[in-house]
């Protein structure tokens, strides 16, 4: 089994999620007692929240990269950003590593293109949203991607910035994140990406109608095959 480094704390009210499916997935593949080797870094998401605020991309890369590279010095076989928008960082994390880092997006899309869909709805930050970055990689996989309209797009960011990584899950927000994707499946999309670690705390598989795709799930999953890949 190689060894996962985590970045994480983006917040941590998903990195623990990871770290419990990651540790859940090599338990359920090896049996027993078997739990994941992990190496974390978790941040104060104060921090990073200031720097994504301020538009401070480099000093975050900077920042990333370091780290990514001491996850590997510290054992790390493989690293895993806990968190879709900092993967606007991604290249400059993997030109820091020689170990593989395993981009969430790519995860997410494989598990689209197995369900034999087109189309997606891409709800995450502004970041994530409206950057590109992250588009562009799920349309280098084939898919149209779809994201929400620009009141909504606000009132995605603003609840999962404002509460999802404050641990405040409300009853409200749910709902308004469900009118949000209906108004995306009506302008014809086949399924939806929770494209924020934490979206899943507020939405779930069962509570939409369309295939729906939980980032931290599908990233958590594609970690464990990867760690466990020839025996
Ligand atoms: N965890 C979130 C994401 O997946 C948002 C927090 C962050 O900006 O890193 O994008």
């Amino acid at each position: 089994m190689r060894t996962i480094g985590l970045l994480g704390g983006m917040s941590w009210e998903s990195s623990i999620e990871y770290e419990r499916l990651i540790n859940e997935g090599v338990r359920a593949r090896l049996g027993g007692v078997h739990s994941a080797e992990l190496v974390i870094r978790s941040y104060d998401f104060a921090r990073i929240e200031a720097m994504q605020a301020a538009g401070e991309w480099d000093a975050a890369g900077d920042l990333l990269a370091a780290d990514a590279r001491r996850l590997q010095e510290a054992g790390a076989e493989l690293v895993v950003l806990c968190t879709n928008t900092m993967h606007l960082l991604a290249d400059r994390i993997e030109a820091a590593i020689d170990v593989e880092f395993l981009h969430l997006a790519d995860a997410t899309a494989a598990a689209v293109i197995a369900d034999e869909l087109r189309t997606v709805a891409l709800l995450g930050t502004r970041y994530t949203m409206e950057h590109g970055f992250y588009r562009s990689r799920l349309e280098g996989h084939g898919l149209g991607v779809l994201v929400p309209d620009g009141a909504d797009r606000t009132l995605v960011h603003d609840v999962i910035y404002d509460e999802l990584v404050q641990g405040v899950v409300r009853d409200e927000s749910k709902a308004a994140y469900l009118e949000v994707i209906g108004r995306l499946v009506d302008r014809g999309a086949e399924g939806v990406i929770a494209g924020c670690t934490e979206i899943e705390l507020l939405v779930t598989a069962e509570d939409v109608s369309v295939r729906y795709y939980p980032t931290t799930r599908l990233h958590a999953e594609a970690a464990v095959a990867a760690a466990l890949a020839g025996g």
